[in-house]
């Protein structure tokens, strides 16, 4: 990690941001968003292209090196690709990582490559263009195969996200590892967690990071644990032979808080410091009033001062406002 002037009250030093652009998307995943009746921040409340810009400058000069762009789904956004270009000359930014649900990102690949992304995280739930369907609410399945078959083909390091649901996609779990046999993915399967739009649905997690492991092990009983990446919210596995790998994020249970060295900030501009607590305070705001960067930088540091030691703390701060807003809102 390169000299971070971001450290956190329990000593763990911050180089990574999560910046979600947009709370725009063009699908309904199950998980994150009920089928009808969202709200949009209005176009005025999220962040300008500028703002973020200057944002990520200053917490680049403060230490952060890695920067995941999400939303929303990002390339929703008009004139994301000049965006991007523009972050790829920031110096000192060493890695720019997107997420995206891939159904509009196939012919932008080559492009990616060209600006240097580092990689790319693609959603992908389940194999099966049905299920596909009955989780995302749209019919776009094609597409997302077309943008991981392009993100290979640039040789874009690619991860998919699939979240486990029971009734939903159990039986994706093992197709989804032999997409793992013959391509270098990272598949990576992650609990649910309750962020899905004011309680659309109850989230009971079912499918926990264990019961998803012995699920695995009972097919694949050579699967093998292998060394997790520093700071890796994810458990990692091969099975031998094969090209990619498997992961299992325990994201609703929490077990890898210890590490955390990211922040997160929505596209309306506020400041999560953990994925489960309710906003620190709003960065955008305090750019439109005209705050110096010597202001920010000490608004940042306050906020780092008094960071929760855990999902589970940072959860109880919220004095009882319930965990439901989309992870459209928050980028995941
Ligand atoms: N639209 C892009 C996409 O889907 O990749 C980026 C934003 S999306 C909110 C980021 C990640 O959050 C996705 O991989 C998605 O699977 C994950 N996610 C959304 N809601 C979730 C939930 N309730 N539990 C676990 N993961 C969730
Ligand atoms: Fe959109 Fe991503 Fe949420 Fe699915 S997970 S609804 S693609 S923001």
């Amino acid at each position: 990690m390169s000299k971070s002037l971001l450290y956190d009250n329990h000593g763990r030093a911050i180089n990574y941001l999560r910046l979600a652009v947009t709370d725009r998307c063009n699908l309904r995943c199950f998980y994150c968003m009920p089928e009808e009746g969202i709200e949009y921040v209005d176009k005025d409340d999220l962040m300008s292209y500028e703002e973020m810009e200057r944002l990520i400058r200053l917490l680049v000069a403060m230490g952060v090196d890695k920067l995941r762009i999400t939303g929303g789904e990002p390339f929703v956004r008009k004139d994301m690709m000049p965006f991007l270009e523009q972050l790829s000359q920031i110096e000192g930014l060493k890695k720019i990582n997107i997420t995206t649900n891939g159904t509009t990102t196939a012919n932008l690949v080559p492009e990616l490559k060209k600006i240097g992304i580092h990689s790319v995280n693609l959603s992908l739930d389940s194999l099966d263009r049905e299920r596909f369907f009955r989780i995302t609410r749209r019919d776009v399945f094609d597409k997302v195969m077309q943008t991981l078959d392009a993100l290979l083909e640039e040789k874009i390091p690619v991860k998919i996200n699939a979240v486990v649901m029971e009734e939903k996609n159990i039986e994706d779990i093992l197709p989804l590892v032999e997409l793992a046999r013959h391509k270098p993915v990272g598949i990576r399967f992650i609990e649910e967690m309750p962020f899905n739009g004011s309680g659309a649905h109850p989230v009971r997690l079912s499918w926990d990071h264990l019961q998803i492991l012995n699920h695995l092990r009972a097919y694949y009983p050579d699967l093998e644990k292998i060394p997790d990446p520093p700071f890796s919210t994810s458990q990692n596995y091969r099975v031998p032979g094969f090209a990619g790998t498997i992961g299992i994020i325990a994201a609703y249970s929490r077990t890898f808080c210890g590490t955390c060295n990211r922040i997160r900030i929505t596209p309306q501009g506020l400041l999560k410091t953990c994925l489960y607590d309710g906003g620190v305070f709003n960065v955008r705001d305090l750019l439109r009033n005209g705050a110096t960067d010597a202001q920010l930088r000490d608004a940042f540091l306050s906020a780092l001062g008094n960071r929760a030691k855990n999902g589970f703390e940072a959860e109880q701060r919220r004095m009882g406002l319930p965990v439901s807003e989309s992870m459209s809102t928050i980028g995941g």
